[in-house]
C-alpha cells in the first residue's frame, strides 16, 4: 500500500487528498500543513509550512512516501520539486525554471510572443516614464499586471488615463523601478483548462471548468482568489475546446521542451474565448481553486496510478463522469477579501451532508470549527445539468451556512446561456 503527501493547506488540497483516499492503492495520505477541517480517516497533518522544503523533504523520507503532490504555487516556485528530486524522492509537479510560467508573468508572456501563441499584446516596462510612452500604443480599457505572484490580486482593469496616471503615480512613488505588464484587453467568456504533464509527452486534460473571480453576485465587486466554479461547461463548443488545447496548451508544452526547460506536473491554462479565437490569459503551474474541487470528483479511474503513469511516460488509464455537472460554491468570512472577520461559526460536514466539504481557512475551537481565513470552505454539489446542481448545492447553503458568507449565483452563465 502506498503513502502520498499533498502540501498546501486549502480546500484545494483538501480535494487533492480525498482524490487520493479513493485509490485503492493508498492507505495514507499525510497533509502539510493542512488544516483543522481535514478529519477523514486515513488523513494525517504535518505541521510542516507548505515553503519549509528542508523539513518537508525530510518528513517525506521519514515517512517513507511513495508520492508528493504540490497543491499551491510557492514551493513550486521556490524549488520544492529539484529539492525532492535531488533527494531521489518521487514528486509530481514543474522545477523551478518550468515554475517561472506562474512565478514571472513576463517570463510567460516571452515564451507565448517567440512561439506566438495566441495571447494579449502586452509590454513590461520598469518606469513611470516607460509606462507613460507605452500606454499610448494601447486602446482603453487596458489592463495593468504586477510582475511576479499576486494571488489574482495584481491584475487591476484601467479604464481610462486618469485612472491609469492615478495608478502610475501611486505604484512608482512606492517603487521606482516597479516592473508593470501593461497588456491588452481581451473580451469574451473565461475557461480554463487544467492538463495532467507527463514525461515523454504524455499528457490528459481534465474536464474543463469555469471560476468566478469576483466577490459579488453578477460578477460585481473586488477580485478574489475565486468564489466558486463548476464543471464541465455544457454551453463550450467541442471545436472551441479543442482549438485551445490544440493552439494554446500543446504548443506552450511544445515550446517548453524545445527551449530545455520541458514542463512536469499540472499546467492551469487561462483561456479567454474571444471573437477571434481562444487566447491565453494566463498560465498557472498547479490545479485552480476552487477549480479542483468540482474537477477532481469527476474521476473514476485510480488518481494514484494516473500520477504515476504520467511520471513512468506510460499511457495511463483515466475515466472521466460525464452525466453530471459539479458545481461548488466558496464560503468566506464577512469581509473578504479585504478584511476577513476571524471566529464565526463554520458549518460541520454532517450540517451540510449530502454536500461535499473542502475545508480551508478553519480551525477548531472550543465550540468547533471557526473562520480563520478568507476563504473557509468550498462545498460541491452535482446534478444533470447546473440548475439542478446549483439547486442542490443552494438548498443546503441556504439554510446552514454558519456565520459565513457566499455567491448565489455560481454557474449564472451555464443558466443564463441554456435560457437562449
Ligand atoms: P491573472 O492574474 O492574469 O489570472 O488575471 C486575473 C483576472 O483578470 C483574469 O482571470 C481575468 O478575469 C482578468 N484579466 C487578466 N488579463 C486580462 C486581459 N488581458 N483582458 C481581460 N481580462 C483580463
Amino acid at each position: 500500500m502506498a503513502k502520498v503527501l499533498v502540501i498546501g493547506s486549502g480546500a484545494r488540497e483538501h480535494a487533492l487528498a480525498q482524490t487520493f483516499l479513493r485509490s485503492p492503492q493508498v492507505d495514507e495520505v499525510f497533509v502539510a500543513p493542512g488544516n483543522d477541517g481535514m478529519q477523514e480517516e486515513n488523513l494525517t497533518r504535518l505541521p510542516i509550512g507548505a515553503n519549509d522544503l528542508d523539513t518537508l523533504v525530510q518528513a517525506a523520507q521519514e515517512q517513507q512516501v511513495d508520492l508528493t503532490f504540490v497543491g499551491n504555487e510557492d514551493p513550486l516556485i521556490l524549488g520544492i520539486v529539484d529539492r525532492f528530486e535531488a533527494a531521489g524522492l518521487k514528486i509530481f509537479g514543474p522545477n523551478a525554471v518550468a515554475a517561472q510560467l506562474e512565478g514571472s508573468k513576463t517570463f510567460a508572456k516571452e515564451v507565448l510572443t517567440t512561439n506566438q501563441i495566441p495571447t494579449a499584446k502586452a509590454v513590461t516596462v520598469t518606469s513611470q516614464d516607460e509606462a507613460k510612452t507605452a500606454i499610448a500604443n494601447f486602446d482603453w480599457p487596458m489592463v495593468f499586471k504586477l510582475d511576479g505572484l499576486a494571488l489574482g490580486k495584481g491584475v487591476t482593469i484601467i479604464e481610462d488615463q486618469s485612472s491609469a496616471d492615478e495608478y502610475l503615480q501611486s505604484l512608482y512613488q512606492k517603487d521606482p523601478v516597479a516592473k508593470l505588464v501593461i497588456e491588452e484587453f481581451l473580451n469574451g467568456v473565461e475557461f480554463s483548462i487544467f492538463s495532467l504533464v507527463g514525461q515523454d509527452g504524455r499528457v490528459v486534460h481534465t474536464p474543463m471548468a469555469q471560476d468566478h473571480k469576483r466577490r459579488y453576485d453578477h460578477d460585481r465587486g473586488q477580485n478574489t482568489g475565486g468564489m466558486g466554479a463548476y464543471s464541465p461547461l455544457s454551453w463550450l463548443r467541442p471545436a472551441d475546446a479543442k482549438q485551445a488545447v490544440d493552439e494554446l496548451v500543446m504548443p506552450m508544452l511544445a515550446a517548453m521542451a524545445d527551449r530545455g526547460t520541458p514542463f512536469t506536473g499540472v499546467l492551469y491554462t487561462g483561456v479567454m474565448l474571444t471573437a477571434a479565437g481562444p487566447k491565453v490569459i494566463e498560465f498557472n503551474v498547479r490545479f485552480g481553486d476552487p477549480e479542483a474541487q468540482v474537477v477532481l470528483p469527476q474521476l473514476q479511474s485510480d488518481f494514484y496510478q494516473l500520477i504515476l503513469d504520467l511520471l513512468a511516460g506510460k499511457k495511463p488509464e483515466v475515466h472521466w463522469q460525464s452525466d453530471d455537472v459539479y458545481l461548488g460554491v466558496v464560503l468566506a468570512a464577512p469581509g473578504y477579501p479585504q478584511a476577513p472577520e476571524k471566529g464565526g461559526v463554520v458549518p460541520t460536514t454532517v450540517e451540510l451532508s449530502p454536500l461535499t466539504v473542502n475545508y480551508a481557512g478553519a480551525k477548531l475551537a472550543e465550540n468547533g470549527l471557526v473562520a480563520s481565513g478568507g476563504r473557509v470552505a468550498t462545498v460541491v454539489g452535482h446534478g444533470e445539468d447546473t440548475v439542478r446542481a446549483q439547486a442542490l448545492v443552494y438548498d443546503v447553503l441556504d439554510k446552514t451556512h454558519g456565520d459565513l458568507v457566499y455567491r448565489h449565483d455560481i454557474g449564472h452563465w451555464a443558466v443564463d446561456l441554456a435560457k437562449e
